[in-house]
């Protein structure tokens, strides 16, 4: 099966390697010529646009920032849209406004172009190692399909619903981790005022109830100051902004992700936008005048 992939960055490029170690062929495209060249090294093909990519692929996935990217790159000009045969299908795995999902997916089918709603989650390390967790929306024939595509970049891989429910179920994951990471500081900035230290914290509770993926990832890292991306924070509020439009439209209040969506905002001001998510610890350090480190 001849896979396209679309959008080579801090995630799509392990992953389409991760296709190609499987014993798939890509063929790939992005506006960002060294991650082409990097690709094409590890034997992919390349093409010149998206609608290049479309004609040569079954499959054709993307892994772009948010949603403008994703509607230019398959219902734009020279598009995936122009390209794709018939049956094809189209599995965007961007993180993305689900009313959006669920409009590409309408203008694809009039063109008989099935589509996947299908973000993950997991980071640039499980993309690396093959790890992240796929959440998929669509119908299910489609979804048993292309199944060991996903499988083939991924630790688990879930369908939960029609078109959509994919990037509803991601903005669900994005409150527990924006959420997870702000209690996180918090505990470290209070223990490290306190003068207790942070790493004996950490290794103390990380077994207890309070243990989390989040804190195995992120209490390290904000330990040794180290705020390369990663997630970047820009990146946080792009998803939050999707969080909070959709749950204010369906009638849901969420206080909680609000307030940490302004400490996102405050950091983006205090230049900290491409940093890793893991700088909302630099958030609390400015308002209690201390530092976590080891
Ligand atoms: P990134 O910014 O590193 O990569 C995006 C890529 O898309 C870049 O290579 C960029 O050049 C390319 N691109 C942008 N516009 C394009 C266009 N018009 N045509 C072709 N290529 C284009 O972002 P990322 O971290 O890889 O994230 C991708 C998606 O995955 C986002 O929606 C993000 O929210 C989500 N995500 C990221 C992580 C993470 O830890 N980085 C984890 C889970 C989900």
């Amino acid at each position: 099966m001849k896979i396209g992939f679309i959008g080579l960055g801090i995630m799509g490029k392990p992953m389409s390697k991760n296709l190609l170690k499987a014993g798939y062929e890509v063929v790939v495209y992005d506006v960002v010529k060294a991650s082409v060249d990097d690709l094409v090294a590890t034997g992919a093909k390349e093409a010149a646009t998206p609608k290049e990519v479309a004609q040569q692929a079954e499959v054709i996935i993307t892994m772009l920032p948010n949603s403008p990217h994703v509607k230019a790159v398959v219902l734009g000009e020279n598009g995936v849209i122009e390209g794709a045969k018939k049956g094809a299908i189209v599995v965007d795995m961007s993180s993305i406004a689900p009313l959006v999902s669920r409009e590409v997916a309408q203008k694809l089918l009039e063109k008989d172009i099935e589509m996947l709603d299908a973000p993950v989650s997991g980071g640039e390390p499980k993309a690396i190692d093959g790890t992240i967790s796929v959440m998929v929306g669509g119908k299910k024939e489609v979804f048993d399909k292309c199944y060991p595509v996903l499988k083939a970049m991924a630790g688990s891989v879930v369908h939960t619903g029609d078109i959509g429910a994919g990037n509803i179920t991601k903005l669900a994951n994005q409150i527990i981790v924006a959420l997870n990471i702000a209690a996180v500081s918090e505990a470290l900035v209070l223990a490290s005022k306190a003068g207790v230290e942070p790493e004996l914290v950490y290794q103390a509770i990380r077994g207890g109830l309070a243990g989390s993926t989040v804190l195995d990832a992120k209490a390290p890292m904000m330990m040794d100051r180290n705020f390369d991306p990663g997630f970047r924070i820009n990146l946080h509020i792009k998803d939050l902004n999707n969080v909070l439009e959709t749950s204010h439209e369906v009638g849901v209040p969420l206080p909680l992700t609000s307030a940490v969506m302004e400490m996102m905002q405050s950091l983006k001001v205090d230049g900290m936008g491409q940093d890793d998510h893991s700088s909302l610890v630099r958030y609390y350090e400015k308002l209690a005048k201390v530092e976590v480190k080891r």
